[in-house]
């Protein structure tokens, strides 16, 4: 199930919201903009945003009346297509009621979110209220065969028809159903390929392995047909295994998806079967369409089979604000179980849950922390390097790379690894100016501890000669505190002073402050380590904004040579 979304009208839903994220501790809060402080993520329209939701198949909690979010809805609900648990909860917590997404689970987050409320869910589910357990939404590791046919039976054994059970099915042991050996309905729970008799419930026991060798084009149709001469239902499929060699093969990671299961790995060892015998002891094994099929006796605990395949996520969190970070950074901070970065920018990167481990270290060790990272993603751990900004951008991506690049280690190499970017200080306070980087421009560190200050000198004179505005990232600090004066020297040979700079402070952070001022007025002290700074063009310029401040910009054209 995705994490879900808990949504919140006003500051009194708060506490209500927070008790229910106990017990979903990876759903975000949705706080209406203006009205809420302190949710996890602002939202504008209460009426798009659950509808976006829905349309994204996330279970939505939402704290008001269950009318209002009845006719939000309404018009998304003849539409095709997943339909994910709605629950209206009352915003003192008095009242849980599940509206839809009865075969999503609805019902079980209703009761659940009922017993950290200390109040019973409204449950109006016939079949469930009768028997105890929704029957067509059996738990995990079982599928139910066919809906249709199942809702039909369900309405049998209202009707009073008794039911035996077939196959091992713990979770019914619980439930009150009309049980008698004699009945003519069954629950049959098994593995085979069959379609469902009309007397029956077919549930499909997720007990299946199937160990694949690796880089065959084609491979999900060859798990098909092994599982067809094998008499097996595909949803009976738990997982496929293979090689911890071709952990990179994107072959396989297609063909899972395809299949809609988890890929593990293992060693090989002496061939695909001894693999599989390893990672599932007890299962009976039979080779067909050159794949190795595991049925064990009970589903397939997919997470204790071999191992997974570690991820590295290199991500930028923007220049602080929430609403500018992209949206696959928070959902890769989600997922994450380790995070490293230094400690400022964790921080930022939170709140985490109690089952995320912050590593934070200091600013200097980057490399260090690069190689951390890839140790805790080859263990099949999903692991975050923060960086501000875009982490490509005098940031930890590079240096991840740079200890990836050095190492020969075949369990580094294996690791899924991804660049998330971000809005860059650089952007993000240009943004804020107007539109200084319009034209051509230039971005520059002007920290000498890994580069020679000559270096930083040449380009300095090279790229003011060019005319190109000039972004500084880190302009100055305490250990460098003369360099920004020279640089600026340099840059005046080639400008005017009446050129237009931008300072932006603390950009997208609490306290973020934004200067014009011209290249004459500029003075090192009006600079920090926190400050981006902007140096216009030949043709940058600025006019009056209606509050009082200036607009920046550079044009995008440039005069023709004379
Ligand atoms: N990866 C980061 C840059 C890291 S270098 C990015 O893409 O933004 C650090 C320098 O970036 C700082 O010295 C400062 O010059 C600039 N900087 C980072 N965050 C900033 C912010 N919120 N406001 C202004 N400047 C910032």
């Amino acid at each position: 199930m995705q994490a879900p979304a808990i949504v919140i009208l006003g500051q009194g839903s708060l506490e209500t919201a927070r008790r229910i994220q106990q017990c979903y501790p990876e759903a975000t809060i949705h706080g209406l903009d203006g009205r809420v402080e302190g949710a996890d993520q602002l939202y504008q329209a209460f009426g798009d945003t659950l509808r976006a939701l829905y349309r994204q198949a996330t279970p939505i909690i939402a704290l008001c009346a269950a009318g209002i979010v009845i006719r939000s809805l309404a018009s998304l609900l003849d539409e095709k297509g997943a339909e994910p648990p709605v629950l209206a909860v009352a915003e003192d917590g008095s009242a849980v009621v599940p509206l839809l997404g009865g075969l999503a689970g609805v019902n079980v987050m209703a009761r659940a979110i009922g017993e950290t409320l200390g109040v019973a869910a409204a449950i109006t589910t016939s079949g469930e209220l009768r028997f105890g357990t929704c029957l067509l939404n059996p738990p995990q590791g079982y599928a139910l065969a066919d809906l249709e046919q199942g809702k039909r039976f369900v309405s049998d054994l209202l009707a009073g028809e008794a039911v035996r059970i077939e196959g091992d099915a713990p979770w019914l042991q619980q439930a009150s159903l009309p049980a008698s050996a004699a009945a003519r309905r069954t629950i049959h729970v098994g593995c085979e390929a069959r379609p469902a008799r009309h007397d029956e419930l077919l549930i499909h026991s997720r007990a299946v392995l199937v160990a694949v060798e690796s880089g065959t084009p084609g491979l999900a149709d060859s798990v098909r047909e092994a599982l067809r001469e094998a008499g097996l239902a595909q949803a009976s499929l738990a997982c496929l295994l293979a090689a911890e060699q071709a952990m990179a093969d994107a072959e396989l990671h297609a063909a899972a998806r395809s299949l809609g299961v988890a890929l593990r790995f293992a060693p090989l060892g002496n061939g695909l079967a001894e693999m599989a015998a390893a990672a599932l002891p007890l299962a009976r094994l039979s080779t067909q369409a050159g794949c190795v099929i595991a049925v064990a006796p009970a589903p397939v605990e997919v997470e204790r089979v071999g191992e997974r395949r570690g991820r590295l996520a290199v991500i930028g969190l923007g220049p602080g604000a929430a609403e500018l970070m992209v949206p696959a950074v928070k959902a890769e901070l989600a997922r994450a179980q380790d995070i490293l970065g230094y400690e400022t920018y964790v921080r930022m990167a939170g709140p985490f849950r109690d089952d995320q481990v912050q590593h934070c270290t200091d600013n200097r060790e980057e490399m260090q922390r690069a190689r951390h990272a890839f140790e805790l993603a080859a263990q099949g751990r999903s692991v975050v390097v923060v960086s501000s900004g875009d982490p490509g951008v005098f940031a930890m991506a590079a240096a991840v790379l740079e200890a990836l690049h050095g190492s020969s280690d075949p369990a580094w190499q294996r690791v899924d690894l991804e660049i998330l970017p971000g809005v860059s200080a650089s952007l993000a306070t240009a943004a804020q100016a107007g539109a200084p980087l319009g034209h051509d421009f230039c971005v520059m560190s002007l920290s000498d501890n890994l580069k020679p200050w000559a270096t930083i000198e040449q380009r300095l004179d090279l790229a003011a000669q060019a005319d190109l505005v000039l972004a500084f990232y880190n302009p100055i600090s305490r250990s460098r505190p003369w360099q920004l004066g020279v640089a600026l020297d340099i840059v005046r040979r080639h400008r005017d002073g009446q050129t237009p700079v931008v300072l932006g402070r603390d950009i997208g952070r609490p306290g973020q402050t934004l200067r014009v001022v011209s290249l004459a007025e500029l003075q090192p002290e009006m600079v920090d380590m926190r400050t981006m700074v902007l140096v216009g063009s030949s043709t940058t310029c600025t006019f009056a904004r209606a509050d009082g401040g200036r607009w920046v910009y550079t044009p995008r054209w440039y005069p023709t040579a004379p």
